[in-house]
């Protein structure tokens, strides 16, 4: 069989694999070759959660199986971007109850990592939208879970990384909205403190999300921006040829990976002129369409080229809301003073925990932001690892890609649970990803 490079959006790793697709029979089953492997979507996961020796892409699996425009169930195979649901749902006044800051994600992708988006705090992660999945096990069978019938399996498959089968289709409430224009608002904070209190004085805005400077010492330690978001009214539309339009695929694209990192200049020049632009005082509302609201980075195709050709690590960890002001502080002073991350944080405020065994977010706050792979970069990130985990925190899986066993068994409570799901539907440890393996997950 035919080999190829694959890797995820971080660029690390990169292995040989050999890359097949499933196919479906018409008496629902499946036919696969045997052996061990694992799932795979559109590879925007950061690290090697869908990455193995031989994988099964989705992608050929597109189809739209239902949508119904009254009530906003939207039923397709698993292998369909979120850039493609959109163009058909938003005209017809529906978007997606969770999205994350990319829209070229499968939906079983965005199942498996249960994926959360900018409105977390309110709205959870996209399990609570799950109405039902049908779900190819290692024995070719494919079984429907929801919360009634399998529900375990359904919970070991939401945030469950592909190891507990290939998520072959599924059913998703769609959200209503009015147009597809988002009303901002945009707040400076001078600093780390005053960003937290302004989350906590704006958690009524359904969508929040800031960029932090982490370069910054000093007093103005933690500088940012917030950024709120609501759907806007119809009336609050002015051009009314304009109220329900999908996005268009206009982007421009980085054509070569660079010989060093230079996204560092880009995103500066970007938030200096945001910061420091006099129009934006304190505070500045505006209206925008949904893509460059959630999708800010998806016109710049291949941005991910910018950090090199030996990739990057995104490291993404939530902190509890108590402990996490003061581990917060400690953990970005580290990365300020070390200086090897990049310029821009993403900082999001968390509501409490989800379904699924394995789910990511905790009630608190979370970081991420991208470290290009360097010498002593691994061993630094141990070290935050440690602060994480005695604040009570844990870092996002499917943005791992070189975290210990250790720190997994220490931090996700649910794991027994999951593994104790897995042994039971996939006693010959069928699906199996390099994640998998280094975190000894199954
Ligand atoms: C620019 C950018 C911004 C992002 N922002 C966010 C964010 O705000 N919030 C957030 O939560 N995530 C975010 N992500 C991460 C991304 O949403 C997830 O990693 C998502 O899982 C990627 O989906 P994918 O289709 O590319 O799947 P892949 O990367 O191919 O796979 C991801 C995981 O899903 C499993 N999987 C894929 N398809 C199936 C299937 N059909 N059945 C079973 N398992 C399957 C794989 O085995 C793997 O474990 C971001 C990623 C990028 C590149």
């Amino acid at each position: 069989m035919h080999k190829t490079l694959i890797t995820n959006w971080n660029n690390y790793p990169e292995i040989e694999a050999e890359v097949n697709f499933y196919s479906i029979g018409s008496e629902k089953k499946a036919s696969f070759q045997l052996g061990e492997f694992i799932p795979r979507g559109n590879g925007r996961s950061y690290g090697d959660a869908s990455l193995g020796e031989k994988v099964y892409s989705s992608l050929r699996h597109n189809k739209i199986l239902r949508f119904n425009k009254e009530d906003g169930l939207f039923i397709a195979q698993s292998g369909i971007l979120f850039s493609e649901i959109l163009k058909v749902i938003t005209p017809n006044g529906w978007f997606l109850p969770v999205t994350p800051g990319t829209k070229f994600i499968t939906l079983g992708g965005a199942i498996a990592a249960n994926v959360h988006g900018k409105n977390h705090h309110i709205d959870g992660s996209i399990s609570r939208y799950i109405q039902f999945l049908d779900l190819l096990l290692a024995n070719g069978e494919i079984i429907r879970c929801d919360r009634n019938q399998n529900s375990s399996i359904f919970f070991a498959t939401i945030g469950g990384l592909g190891l507990s089968g290939i998520i072959v289709s599924a059913g998703i409430q769609l959200k209503k909205i009015e147009s597809t224009h988002i009303s901002q608002l945009q707040l400076k904070a001078q600093n780390l403190s005053e960003i937290l209190d302004l989350f906590d004085q704006y958690s009524y805005y359904t969508y929040s999300v800031a960029w932090i400077d982490c370069l910054k010492k000093g007093k103005q330690f933690g500088r940012s921006i917030l950024m709120l978001g609501e759907h806007s009214k119809e009336n609050e539309v002015q051009n009314k040829k304009e109220v329900l339009i999908p996005h268009d695929n206009k982007a421009i694209n980085v054509p070569f990976t660079f010989p060093e990192f230079v996204l560092n200049d880009f995103t500066i020049k970007w938030f200096n002129k945001l910061y420091y632009n006099k129009n934006i005082k304190s505070r500045k509302e505006l209206q925008s369409h949904y893509d460059p609201f959630f999708y800010p980075l998806d016109s710049i195709l291949n941005w991910n080229r910018i950090y090199g050709k030996r990739g990057f690590i995104q490291y993404q960890f939530v902190l509890p809301k108590e402990a996490g002001k003061k581990y917060l502080e400690k953990i970005l002073k580290r990365i300020t003073d070390k200086g090897w991350g990049s310029f821009l944080a993403v900082l999001k405020m968390f509501g409490p925990e989800d379904e699924g065994y394995l789910s990511f977010p905790m009630e608190g706050y979370t970081l991420a932001l991208d470290f290009p792979i360097r010498n002593g970069l691994f061993q630094f990130l141990d070290e935050l690892d440690k602060l994480v985990k005695e604040a009570g925190g844990r870092i996002y899986l499917t943005k791992d890609a070189r975290m210990s066993s250790q720190m997994l068994k220490d931090t996700y409570p649910n794991l027994k649970e999951f593994q104790d799901v897995i042994r039971e539907i996939n006693p010959e440890k069928k699906f199996q990803s390099l994640l998998s393996k280094r975190l000894e997950l199954i």
